[in-house]
């Protein structure tokens, strides 16, 4: 008996987060049938693009099958919103007096997507997020403080709807700025919060500087939820994260377009939990198309969102990067592990001098390293027919003593991860541009001129 509760008390849906794979994938299946059938009879976007295929939805029999389905990409949902209804275009599934929530893409590239749903899918985006945070161990006596700017962007939106769900406590820390925010988290004795990496550290950084307070030691912070980049799954940004607040750090990953279809759990497997409940995740060879089971292989995400109708998320290419991890999590869910979790963008990862490079691991060297500041930016541009890369760096005014050091090990950390040369240039501490959204860390140039 005890047994039993404890493992009700650990999963926000102890049968689905504990079934065996192949019931899972029974399942998925039996959804993805539905859910495409639902888009061909309602989507004229959807209609076309399987027509064109020679695609009816009783052709899809199996999970061998899926892969049939014609890949979706961001740019043509892009192109859809130029269509009736306004402003979303003919991928809309119900009625427009159906929609209640609006948000769009907050991609450091391109025009932005729209993305309706209806208040049933809103209900959708707070039970994945509920998997979540339950899994990061929020619970109804938990106090929530969310740092940012509520507007049409996701971002924690769903966070916020679904730690009221579990039953926590939430302050939402809106317009508030920075040294406000950390002022409620003081005055209110906050015990867990939701922002983007950069965002964490930066205040950190402010508190410190600004404030006098030190966030491990004069606040009660003790869980902070991160999405919208890698870094809390990028284990030398995570830990700077977790020190600055004495706190555990879990990553998620999630998109306006898709939902949120995974996320790191209490364990800290150093990987991922998609969510197999809610979603039907596929890796794709980059090359070849084939889909990827077994561990250790790199593919392409591709991704189903299993119940979501207003504008229905099928096989989308998410161009992410990621590989299965080969043991399971040690928390005893089923839902399959990517390890390390998002390693890349397919579009990101990019050549320079020929070498191919992921923005991550520069970040991965430039925080693994005491004295620097957590803000850097990368510059590829072209020198005559080269590529030249720059890194542009700021020292902590405490290690400025140490500055040779401090290069030369950035340096050799650079070309032994990277296999790379840069040009460094230091900047002055607190010059660099500060994110609170998503970072534009790693511009390439050479395709502007
Ligand atoms: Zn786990």
């Amino acid at each position: 008996m005890r047994a039993a509760k404890k493992e009700r008390e650990a999963y926000w849906n102890p049968m689905m987060e504990t079934l065996p794979l192949e019931k899972l994938r029974e399942l998925q299946v039996k959804k993805f049938k539905k859910i495409l059938e639902w888009a061909y009879k309602r989507s004229k976007f959807h209609r076309r693009l399987y027509q064109e295929a020679g695609l009816k939805p009783g052709d899809i029999k199996s999970y061998e099958d899926v892969v049939k389905v014609p890949k979706v990409e961001k740019a043509m949902m892009r192109d859809i919103q130029r269509k009736d209804p306004f402003p979303y275009g003919d991928a809309l599934c119900v009625p427009l007096e159906e929609v209640t929530e609006f948000r769009q893409t907050s991609g450091t590239t391109g025009t932005p997507v729209y993305q309706p749903d209806t208040w049933q899918d809103w209900e959708w985006w707070s039970e994945a997020w509920a998997y979540l945070l339950y899994a990061q161990g929020y619970r109804k006596t938990d106090r929530v403080f969310l740092p940012f700017g509520y507007n049409v962007f996701v971002a924690f939106w769903a966070g916020h709807y679904a730690a009221e769900k579990i039953g926590c406590e939430v302050i939402p820390g809106g317009v508030l700025d920075t040294e406000a925010r950390i002022l409620k988290i003081q005055e209110l004795r906050a015990n867990a919060m939701m922002a983007t990496p950069t965002y964490v550290l930066g205040m950190a950084d402010t508190a410190k500087k600004k404030l006098g307070i030190d966030p491990a030691r004069d606040l009660t912070i003790r869980k902070i939820t991160c999405a919208g980049e890698p870094g809390a799954s990028i284990l030398s940004t995570k830990q700077r994260m977790e020190k600055a607040w004495g706190a555990k750090v879990y990553d998620h990953i999630g998109a306006t377009e898709i939902g949120a279809w995974g996320f790191e759990c209490i364990a800290q497997p150093g990987g991922l939990h998609v969510n197999d409940a809610l979603f039907l995740i596929q890796l794709e060879d980059i090359e070849t198309g084939e889909i990827i089971e077994e561990p250790g292989r790199k593919g392409k995400i591709v991704i189903t969102a299993l119940d979501r109708m207003a504008q229905p998320c099928i096989r989308f290419d998410s161009k992410d990067v990621a590989e299965w991890a080969k043991d399971p999590c040690p928390c005893g869910r089923t839902f399959r592990l990517i390890k390390g979790g998002v390693v890349g963008r397919a579009d990101d990862i990019t050549k320079v001098k020929g070498v191919l490079i992921a923005p991550s691991a520069i970040e991965e060297v430039v925080r693994s390293i005491k004295g620097l500041c957590d803000e850097f930016e990368v510059l590829v541009t072209k020198k005559g027919d080269l590529d030249d890369i720059t890194l542009k760096i700021e020292i902590l005014p405490d290690a400025e003593g140490n500055r040779e050091a401090i290069l030369s090990q950035l340096k050799d950390q650079l070309r032994l991860k990277t296999n790379l040369g840069y040009n460094i240039e230091v900047h002055p501490y607190n010059s660099l541009p500060r994110y609170e959204i998503k970072a534009k860390r790693f511009k390439d140039l050479r395709k502007h001129g």
